[in-house]
C-alpha cells in the first residue's frame, strides 16, 4: 500500500525519540503552502535543497584543494554528501528526524564562496563597512532570499526548523530568535548532529586527501595518538590488510571511531537529561550531541597537525593567496562595472545595493566560473 504524509507523520511519532522534531509539528514556512499528500514537509525540505541551483554548484567550489586540481579530492560537494551519510547515522541511531538532518546537512555549505576559505576571507575583507561576508549567513541567504525558481516566493521557502538549523555560529548569541522562536542557546538534535557531522567528515577526509596530495605522511599521522589508535583497530581486524590499503582502511576507521564517540556521549547526555521536547535539548546546561572529553584531547593535536601541515602548507596558502587576488580583483571589476554580472544579479541591485549584490554574486560563482571570468575580463 502506497503510504500517505498522515501515515509517514504517524510512523514519525510512534518511532522518534521524544526530543525530536515532528514534521507534523514544524513551526511551518514563511510563505503559507498546502502540504504535500505524500510527503512530509522535511522531505520536500531536502528534495527542494537537492534540486536548487545554489547545491549543484558545489560540484565545482573548492573544499580544501582547488576544484580541478585532481579528479579524486573532495568537493564541496563530495564533502556535504560524505558529511550527510554520517549525519544520517547519527540520526538514525539516536531516533530522531533523518529527513530533517538530512535537510539542514545538504544545505550546511551551499553558502560557500569560490575557493573555500581563502575566498572567504577576501569578500569579507572587501565588505568591510558592509556588513561582512560569512558562509554560514550566505546559506540562510540563498535559501532564504536569493534562489529564484518558484512562483509564489523567493528562497525556497523551507521549514523553520531547517533554516533554524542553518544558523550555525549565530544560535549561540543569548536570546538569538528566528521568527520570533529561540534558536538557541543549544540547537536541537537534528542541527547538532548536522555541526558534528561536518566535523567527522572532513577530520577523516582531508587527512586523506593530504595524504594523496603529499602534503603529510604516514609518518607524520603515526606520530599522533588518534592515528595510532585508528590503525592499531584496522591492523586488529584485518591482520593481513595490504600495505597500500592500510591508509584508506584507517581513513574509515577514522570515521568510525568519531561516530562510536559522539554516539555513546550523545546516549549517556541524553539519558542524564531525559529530555521531552526538542526545547529541554536547547534550553539545557549542555549541548547533547558532540565528542566526549577524552576523545576531544586526542583530537586536539590531530586538529593542530591538520591545520599547520596541511591547511597552512605553503603549497595551500600559495592557492590560497592567489584565490584571495583573483577573488578581490573580481570583486573590485563587478563594483566598476555591475553590467558584467548576470541579468538575475543586476535585477537585485535596487534592492540590496551594490557591495550586497556583487558580494552575493562572487560567492555564488564556481571557482571554475570565478576563473573563466577573471581570464575574459583580463584580471589575471
Ligand atoms: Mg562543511
Amino acid at each position: 500500500m502506497i503510504e500517505s504524509r498522515t501515515q509517514r507523520e504517524h510512523t514519525e511519532d510512534q518511532t522518534l525519540a521524544p526530543c525530536a522534531c515532528r514534521t507534523a509539528q514544524t513551526r511551518g514556512r514563511t510563505h503559507r503552502e498546502s502540504r504535500h499528500s505524500r510527503r512530509t514537509d522535511f522531505q520536500r525540505d531536502r528534495d527542494r535543497i537537492v534540486n536548487s541551483k545554489c547545491f549543484r554548484r558545489l560540484e565545482y567550489k573548492t573544499q580544501v584543494f582547488v576544484n580541478g586540481t585532481q579528479d579524486h579530492y573532495r568537493t564541496r560537494l563530495t564533502h556535504t554528501i560524505e558529511m550527510t551519510s554520517v549525519a544520517r547515522t547519527l540520526a538514525r541511531a539516536l531516533r530522531v528526524n533523518e529527513d530533517l538532518t538530512a535537510a539542514i546537512s545538504l544545505a550546511h555549505d551551499i553558502g560557500h564562496s569560490p575557493f573555500g576559505h581563502s575566498g572567504e576571507r577576501a569578500l569579507d575583507e572587501r565588505m568591510a563597512g558592509h556588513g561582512g561576508f560569512d558562509h554560514n549567513l550566505q546559506s540562510l541567504r540563498w535559501v532564504e532570499r536569493l534562489e529564484e525558481d518558484y512562483p509564489e516566493f523567493d528562497g525556497l521557502n523551507l521549514t523553520w526548523e531547517v533554516r533554524a538549523g542553518l544558523r550555525k555560529h549565530v544560535s549561540r548569541d543569548p536570546g538569538a530568535e528566528l521568527d520570533g522562536f529561540p534558536v538557541g542557546p543549544w540547537q536541537f538534535v537534528e542541527a547538532q548532529i548536522a555541526d558534528v557531522a561536518d566535523d567527522i567528515a572532513y577530520q577523516a577526509h582531508d587527512a586523506q586527501d593530504g595524504l594523496e596530495a603529499g602534503l603529510i605522511t604516514l609518518d607524520q599521522l603515526r606520530t599522533l595518538d588518534l592515528w595510532t589508535l585508528a590503525e592499531e583497530r584496522v591492523r586488529r581486524q584485518y591482520p593481513d590488510c595490504p600495505a597500500d590499503r592500510l591508509a584508506s582502511t584507517a581513513i574509515r576507521m577514522l570515521f568510525t571511531l568519531q561516530i562510536e564517540d559522539v554516539l555513546q556521549r550523545a546516549e549517556e547526555q541524553l539519558s542524564a537529561l531525559n529530555p521531552q521536547t526538542p526545547w529541554n535539548v536547547m534550553s539545557a546546561p549542555d549541548r547533547a550531541v558532540h565528542f566526549s572529553l577524552p576523545f576531544l584531547d586526542m583530537l586536539k593535536p590531530y586538529r593542530k597537525f591538520l591545520f599547520e601541515e596541511m591547511y597552512f602548507h605553503p603549497d595551500v596558502t600559495a592557492a590560497g593567496d592567489e584565490a584571495v587576488r583573483l577573488m578581490t580583483r573580481l570583486f573590485d571589476h563587478y563594483l566598476l562595472h555591475p553590467e558584467h554580472m548576470g541579468a538575475k544579479a543586476r535585477k537585485r541591485l535596487d534592492t540590496f545595493g551594490l557591495h550586497r549584490t556583487v558580494c552575493d554574486y562572487v560567492a555564488g560563482c564556481t571557482d571554475r566560473y570565478a576563473l573563466e571570468e577573471c581570464a575574459k575580463y583580463r584580471l589575471v
